[in-house]
């Protein structure tokens, strides 16, 4: 074996193993559901911090509860190990029956727990992709971000393309099911409330930990960068902004990130231009000027917001003209 292979099976394993241990780590026990009111019937729900190796801010991703008469319209399911206390936070909130459930994108912090509300009654929407994502997961033994398999249950019913957004009327407000083109995964969708002026986005923006995006999932740096400028255009100057996982943002906080991502790309197509490979690329530490700023971003190389992660992200996603 040569040691150019030898040190690639290396680095696979130590990702698979941190990976899996990502995914083991989670301790659900210890998980709470806190909620926050976003407006009079809007809710956010964030698994509690410490719990989560993967997320140490808050546990899983976050969820979204528009409650009223009309019944409860729900964004994202969370792990399905801590369906029975997202169930009761919900039931603090209303009692009315949990009608409708959308996925933001696949990943199981956002999806594994469909399978329980939808056999508590919810009608899941999705775009088509993520339902296939669900249907041809992909081949990556112990990779942490594998769509939940098994139950039928956990596919969508009601599927969208990337047309117009699919608009649902209840409890007095418009929710928007916006399609985003390959970003974070092949299958992103942005939920925008209407009259609550609020945006839950996922996870094409994370301000814990440098952008990932999941190219095993469908997702491109190109589609990333098309859904920021995406985000902006659709938020005005007051337009509350909710990712998957971190703090709320305005439409204002994407300008460094999305200037950040730029920057990161074109050092390192500049560093492709000369014929440098990917190891030259990362000891290069291209993000050391965001490095202190991004929390959880100097985390071990392979863990889930890490500077390595990303900058190998983008130079495959470069070297492969994508
Ligand atoms: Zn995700």
């Amino acid at each position: 074996m040569t040691p150019a292979r030898k040190c690639s099976l290396v680095t696979a394993a130590a990702v698979a193993v941190s990976l899996s241990a990502w995914a083991q780590g989670i301790d659900y026990a210890k998980i709470e559901i806190l909620t926050e009111k976003i407006s009079p019937n809007l809710y956010m729900l964030s698994g509690s911090a410490g719990a989560d190796p993967g997320h140490e801010d808050a546990a899983g991703g976050r969820i979204g509860i528009l409650a009223g008469p009309d019944g409860i319209f729900m964004v994202d399911a969370q792990y399905a190990q801590i369906t029975d206390k997202v169930a009761a936070a919900i039931r603090k909130i209303s009692s009315e029956p949990i009608r409708f459930l959308v996925n933001t994108h696949v990943h199981p912090d956002h999806t594994a727990g469909d399978a329980n509300f939808v056999k508590m009654g919810a009608l899941l929407f999705a775009r088509e992709e993520l339902r296939e994502e669900m249907l041809h997961p992909p081949a990556r033994p112990g990779a942490a971000n594998q769509a939940p398999a098994g139950d039928p249950a956990r596919l969508p019913v009601v599927t969208y393309g990337m047309g117009d957004p699919v608009k649902l009327h209840l409890n007095g407000e418009i929710v928007d099911l916006i399609p985003v083109r390959a970003a974070h995964t092949g299958g992103d969708t942005m939920i925008r409330f209407e009259n609550a002026d609020v945006i839950m986005i996922g996870d094409f923006y994370r301000n814990y930990g440098y952008p990932f995006i999941d190219t095993n999932n469908g997702g491109t740096l190109k589609g990333a960068l098309e859904a920021l400028d995406q985000t902006m255009k659709l938020a005005g100057p007051n337009t509350r902004l909710i990712p998957g996982h971190g703090t709320v943002i305005h439409r204002t906080d994407i300008v460094p990130y999305r200037d950040m991502i730029l920057d990161v790309q074109a050092k390192v197509q500049k560093m492709i231009g000369e014929g440098k490979s990917e190891r030259e690329v990362l000891a290069a530490k291209v993000t050391a000027p965001y490095d202190a700023k991004v929390p959880g971003g100097l985390s071990p190389a392979g863990a889930g917001t890490s500077a390595d992660r990303f900058v190998s992200m983008v130079y495959s996603q470069l070297k492969g003209g994508r």
